[in-house]
């Protein structure tokens, strides 16, 4: 997605010269979000996810099913798994995160999943039938929505997290707990404070054996523990990586030597960007309106250095302080949340209540940093004005 955000911004500030679009997977840019709610709910096709492309303004040649493997930033080239390589003028990498894979005694393959592309929708579509027995490893937002998801689809789900309270390492103990509630009511059982030791079966996973020794039946195990930065082909260029690609606040990529590569954008999941008003350390966001935000502001900056775009408005090189924003759908439940609420040191209900629609404010230092809820969507997003980050 932020990869073609990013063309698309290129174009729609004028820029004329060429743009090549890499991609590991064999699909046209999709849509990530509906893979765990709606597509795997209806059984929806790829029509139902893929991006619209105006091929006669985006002027740009797809390679697909052949990742980039190396990058020479001194030669500025790029190379293909394909044996093929790019030469380039600019290099822009949007490579995302692929999902942390577990490592069990007893490893076996058949019965297991992980959600990160479509193909793993579809795969995970195809054996979830009603009755299904199925463990989610991890209570965060993709195993919650899996969850949900399952749960109607007539699986019977079991969740299995390290945690004691599902996302209150992200939204606090109170939210998590309301939405914990919610998921029991609908059936999801959870068994928390605990981790799968190992799985049971010959060929074909039958079940899950839990830290303090319980066993779970399970047809499906979905490890849903997170994920890593698809990374490893930007290697050898003293880049100073470790979690995503560290950038300077236009988005560039920073070497270890504290220089910045003035023609290597880093957007998406991807990027490590400085925060403009916090002390913290740069940070990687993984929601949906980062890309869309970094492509829009990537493809401006490219378009005003070849001189396609003068505005007045536009300053190259200004602070890139995008306000991060997600969604996320389980049951009934539609949860919207406006600024980092990873970071707060308080957290307060601000409205509402636990069983019903609600809202809580998170504040560090005193300034707010970021308000989310359930339900009550104009007013979260009217909050959005109070955030300072
Ligand atoms: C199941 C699911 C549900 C989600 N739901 C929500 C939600 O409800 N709300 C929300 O805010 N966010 C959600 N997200 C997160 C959101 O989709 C991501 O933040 C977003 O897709 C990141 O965009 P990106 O462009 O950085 O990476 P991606 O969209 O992951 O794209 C990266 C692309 O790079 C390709 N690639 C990888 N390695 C290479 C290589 N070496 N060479 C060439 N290409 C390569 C990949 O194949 C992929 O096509 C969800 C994500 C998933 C997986």
């Amino acid at each position: 997605m932020g990869g073609l955000r990013t063309a698309e911004s290129l174009r729609r500030f004028g820029y004329s010269g060429d743009i090549t679009i890499v991609g590991g997977e064999k699909h046209l840019p999709y849509n990530r979000p509906p893979l765990s709610k709606d597509l795997l709910a209806q059984g929806k096709d790829f029509d139902a996810v893929a991006f619209p492309i105006k091929d006669s303004e985006l002027k740009a040649e797809f390679i697909l099913a052949d990742p980039a493997t190396s990058l020479s930033c001194h030669e500025k080239r790029i190379y293909l798994a394909s044996g093929r390589n790019l030469e380039y003028d600019y290099l822009v990498a949007a490579t995302g995160l692929r999902s942390r894979q577990m490592h069990f005694p007893n490893n076996l393959k058949l019965g297991r999943y992980n959600l990160r592309t479509f193909d793993d929708a579809k795969a995970i579509g195809a054996a979830a039938t009603p009755e299904k027995k199925v463990v989610i490893l991890g209570a965060g937002f993709i195993g919650l929505e899996l969850a949900a998801t399952l749960r109607t689809l007539g699986c019977s789900v079991a969740i299995v997290a390290l945690e004691a309270i599902p996302l209150s390492p992200i939204l606090g103990d109170d939210f998590g707990l309301a939405v914990q509630k919610r998921h029991e009511k609908e059936g999801v059982q959870f068994h928390l404070n605990r981790s799968v030791q190992d799985l049971i079966g010959d060929q074909r996973i039958s079940g899950v054996l839990l830290s303090d020794g319980e066993i779970l039946e399970c047809d499906l195990l979905i490890e849903a523990v997170g994920s890593q930065t698809n990374t490893e082909w930007l290697e050898g260029n003293n880049l100073e990586m470790g979690n995503g690609v560290l950038t300077d606040n236009s988005l560039r990529a920073m070497r270890i030597d504290k220089s910045r590569v003035e023609d290597l954008f880093v957007v998406g999941d991807i990027a490590r960007f400085p925060y403009l008003n916090i002390a913290l350390p740069a940070r990687r966001i993984e929601h949906w309106n980062i890309p869309v935000e970094c492509g829009k502001r990537v493809g401006r900056e490219i378009s005003a250095i070849e001189g396609s775009e003068s505005s007045s408005e536009f300053k190259q090189g200004e602070h890139f302080n995008p306000l991060p924003s997600f969604w996320s759908d389980q049951f009934s439940i539609s949860i919207l949340s406006y600024g980092e609420p990873k970071i707060a040191d308080t957290i307060s209900l601000l409205e509402g209540s636990l069983d019903s629609e609600f809202i809580f404010e998170y504040r560090r230092e005193g300034s707010v940093v970021a308000v989310a809820g359930i339900g009550m969507r104009r007013k979260i997003s009217a909050l959005r004005e109070e955030i300072r980050l």
